[in-house]
């Protein structure tokens, strides 16, 4: 069974201080981190690698996200507790965690047939009732739209026209985009049913989001 002891805590909340220097100032996504248990994401040897503010390999060639970039994405999310959100990219199940905090309407897709049966696994233990898909979610999950809030932890080409489009006006997309080295992380605020704003921010380097919108044409 996982245990989460003051001392998990104690490293929490050095990481938590630690995302606060890089800039994090949501108080509520501070909370969000400083409640998740990132290490019940490890095998029990990497504890000291769990609360490292670094990316990790979790199988299947795929990462859970360094916990700055959980953090950003989340901070620009905006989330209110009555929002609807769309994650894609499930992995390890962490960032979806992190989001359950701050609203309990969450979606999350992941690809990978394996990572997503260990996601919902932890999921059912841990109690936490996120909606759960399996597929390909590079053109979004249109049969659940529309979303306030999407957010890809993936590294886009572009920015799929039909997930825009899954946003509820006053919806907000972050998604990083750009080549195989580095993202771009985007912000785009859905404005009227036609009129949309796109923000930049800095650089980050993700693994690849797969599909028909993504890397891949394999589906
Ligand atoms: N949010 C994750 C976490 O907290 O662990 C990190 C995800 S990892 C950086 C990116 C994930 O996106 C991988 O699990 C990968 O399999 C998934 N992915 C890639 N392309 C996808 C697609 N088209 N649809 C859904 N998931 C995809």
């Amino acid at each position: 069974m996982d245990t989460d002891s003051y001392r998990h805590k104690g490293m929490r909340r050095a990481l938590v201080n630690v995302l606060q220097d890089k800039g994090i100032r949501d108080p509520r996504v501070l909370a969000a981190i400083q409640a998740v248990p990132r290490h019940y994401f490890f095998e029990k040897a990497f504890l000291e690698q769990a609360y490292q503010d670094k990316a990790f390999p979790i199988g299947e060639g795929q990462t859970i996200s360094q916990p700055y970039t959980v953090a950003f994405q989340t901070e620009l999310l905006e989330l209110k507790p009555t929002d609807k959100v769309l994650e894609i990219g499930t992995g390890s199940g962490y960032q979806c965690t992190v989001l359950l905090q701050l609203t309990p309407n969450v979606y999350t897709i992941e690809y990978n047939r394996p990572l997503y049966e260990k996601a919902v696994m932890y999921f059912k233990r841990h109690g936490l009732k996120p909606h759960t898909f399996h597929g390909d979610g590079s053109e979004g999950l249109p049969a659940k739209a529309p979303y306030d809030k999407i957010i890809v932890t993936a590294g886009a080409p572009g920015i799929p026209k039909t997930l825009v489009r899954q946003l509820n006006v006053g919806g907000i997309l972050i998604i990083p985009v750009g080549d195989a080295k580095t993202q771009k992380m985007l912000r785009i605020r859905r404005l009227a049913e036609n009129e949309y704003t796109r923000e930049e921010f800095h650089d980050f380097k993700f693994v690849p989001l797969l599909g028909k919108s993504g890397w891949d044409t394999m589906a």
